[in-house]
């Protein structure tokens, strides 16, 4: 009989061709899907040329121009290019043009890509959203993902588990991101390297799919490989219908081992913000009127789905952003956006005086539409606030939730949305 496993090594067994794994073995393993962007697209192609005029799967590899398109200059431009023309050269299934476009860690789950039980390596740090799915999926370099789209395989360290139990119900204003970032305040950005976070307890299932997807998006920032959720019936709800392959689910064994348990109480997390210059830097919104902003973004992988706009929409309804203040507004996907309009938010944002984007990172990674001058500040739903991650090296920002994103908006400083005036 095998050894008592958590999802993580479960995962990885079943695509190594193993009974069991154990933390710190190296395993070879069958991917399911592999993605690449704009930016570590163009050098994994390369690398795939290298071994293979072909890829492994057509059906496998994905390729999606989010970060700097639509083309913000002639350089993003030609990098573009090189995606479309190879996927489809190669017949690619899964090539997202302009138009049809969103933030990748939005658009693969949304579009049923990936799905529960999957391996997924992509060439982008936050790959691991996916363990919002049960799916083990996380980011590798673009040699490591070059190599893939050419073999559709990868080696692996058996990554320890972290798990983290959720009890409890979250107060007013309070959101999934809420919660993340004060467990990576708890943990501090390395505190769960190379480790995959697991989360569980009673009130896993209180929390939405887009929550789900917003936790697991930055496992990352606490150094986690994944932050993995088991599929309960959350997860199938949202699969039915737009998952394009069966899925497989995996449970946890109760013996398993954790190199760690965190209990965290949902009733005790408050709005939280990360100051400038890492994620883990948290402390209560407000406790920070002080902080003036320049800048509100609402959007990107972490916090851009349609929960996310309604949640901006319902605290900007009625008001208008703080003179001085620019608001810009991005739907993840194209889906999104659509209902943005459907449901009436868009009219919400425009009468507050918002500026709404096509999808794309845009500012996240201070590529385009809204990059910050020396100096300033902004406040994002985004999920890294490195020097100069949005613009100049002189320029700050605060990691917050849409709910408190919105509400500095509309005050000019840092706040919750129980002080807005
Ligand atoms: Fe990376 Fe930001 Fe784009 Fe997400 S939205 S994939 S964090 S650049």
């Amino acid at each position: 009989m095998a050894q008592a496993m958590t999802i993580a090594e479960k995962i990885l067994a079943r695509h190594a061709g193993l009974d069991e794994v154990t933390p710190g073995q190296l395993i070879e393993c069958d991917l399911d899907i592999v993605h690449a962007n704009d930016i570590t697209a163009p050098i994994a192609i390369d690398v795939c040329r290298e071994i293979s005029s072909r890829v492994f799967d057509p059906e496998k590899v994905v390729l999606v121009p989010d970060h700097y398109a639509p083309n913000k200059d002639i350089k993003s431009a030609e990098q573009v290019k090189k995606l479309r023309d190879f996927a489809y050269e190669q017949k690619l299934a899964h090539y997202f043009e302009i138009g049809c476009m969103g933030v990748e860690h939005a658009l693969l789950p949304e579009q049923g890509i990936v799905v529960p039980g999957d391996l997924t390596i992509g060439a982008d740090s936050h790959t691991c959203t996916y363990g919002a799915l049960g799916a083990f999926s996380t980011g590798m370099g673009s040699t490591d993902v070059g190599v893939a789209f050419a073999t559709g395989r990868a080696w692996f360290k058996v990554p320890p588990s972290i798990q983290v139990v959720l009890e409890g119900e979250f107060c007013p204003d309070v959101y999934a991101k809420d919660l993340i970032l004060t467990l990576i305040g708890m943990l501090g950005v390395d505190g769960a390297l190379y480790q995959a976070i697991e989360f569980t307890g009673p009130a896993v299932q209180s929390i939405s799919m887009d929550g789900r997807f917003t936790i697991s998006n930055m496992a990352i920032e606490a150094g986690a490989k994944v932050g993995l959720f088991e599929v309960d019936d959350v997860t199938r709800a949202y699969m039915n219908g737009r998952a394009q392959r069966a899925w497989t689910e995996y449970h946890p064994d109760e013996e398993a081992h954790y190199a760690k348990t965190i209990r965290m109480n949902l009733g005790e997390i408050g709005p939280t913000v990360a100051l400038p210059h890492l994620p883990s830097n948290t402390v209560p919104a407000a406790s920070c009127a002080e902080l003036e902003i320049d800048q509100a973004v609402i959007g990107s992988c972490t916090n851009g789905r349609i929960e996310d706009m309604r949640v901006a929409a319902e605290i900007l309804r009625g008001h208008t952003v703080a003179e001085g203040v620019r608001c810009i507004i991005i739907p993840a996907t194209q889906d999104v956006y659509r209902r943005c309009v459907h449901e009436g938010l868009m009219d919400v944002f425009l009468d507050a005086n918002c500026a709404v984007s096509t999808p794309t990172c845009g500012p996240c990674l201070g590529g385009h539409m809204g990059v910050l001058a020396a100096g300033e500040r902004a406040i994002s739903t985004t999920n890294r606030n490195f020097v100069g991650r949005m613009g100049h090296k002189s320029s700050e920002v605060v990691l917050a939730s849409p709910a408190v994103a919105a509400a500095s908006a509309i005050m000019g400083y840092v706040c919750t949305p129980a002080q807005v005036q």
